[in-house]
């Protein structure tokens, strides 16, 4: 059984970038929904159902065909949000950390060319979906998923990521996914991903 992981911060902490009703709701109601939609299409699986979210995820086609995709979607929805309510804090150094900053410079020219590149990732994914920065040996990459797709059912190891279905940001910027990207810089825990980077 999947449980829905605490939050190790207030729902209001990431607020005025985040608001508390958004990270109530989407923690509270749309992760939770992944996880007891995934606990229920295992539930005639116990082989499955033992083991961990990165295992079935990483290896999709080892999960019968018939509840693959409600695992890919599900699955993938429980994954890519627990990853994502670690890389937030009220605490961000809004820079990244040495290694991680180092490793930006090199892959993408600077940390403002990265960020607009990042933000135009976004802002191209088409309905909904993430963006991530994936770890390819020594180099940085930019990539989208649609829907509750990770990048590690390719076999690719995420460092930062972002939620841009528009149940993370609608009730405070409405459409404007933008200034939603704009407003997560604030909030993006660089110690976080620092360890993400140097652990992959
Ligand atoms: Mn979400």
């Amino acid at each position: 059984m999947f449980k829905l992981p605490d939050l190790k911060y207030k729902y209001n902490a990431l607020e005025p970038y985040i608001d508390e009703v958004t990270m109530k709701i989407h923690h509270d109601l749309h992760h939770l929904a992944y996880i007891d939609k995934l606990n229920l299409t295992l539930e005639k699986y116990p082989d499955l159902s033992k083991k961990s979210i990165e295992e079935l995820l990483s290896d999709l086609n080892s999960i019968p065909e018939d509840i693959r995709t409600t695992v890919q979607n599900h699955g993938g929805g429980h994954f890519n949000h627990s990853f994502f309510w670690n890389i937030l804090t009220p605490n961000s150094g809004r820079e990244p950390a040495k290694q991680v900053g180092i490793s930006i410079n090199k892959s993408f020219g600077s940390f403002e060319k990265f960020k607009e590149e990042f933000a135009t990732a976004g802002l191209n994914r088409f309905g909904s979906g993430w963006v991530w920065l994936i770890k390819n040996g020594n180099k940085l990459l930019i990539e989208s998923t649609p829907n509750q797709d990770t990048p590690l059912s390719d076999g690719k190891h995420v460092i930062l990521g972002l939620d841009v279905w528009e149940h993370a940001y609608y009730l405070k910027f409405k459409s404007k996914r933008a200034d939603y990207i704009k407003a997560w810089w604030n909030v993006v825990d660089w110690t976080k991903v620092e360890n993400n980077f140097k652990t992959i």
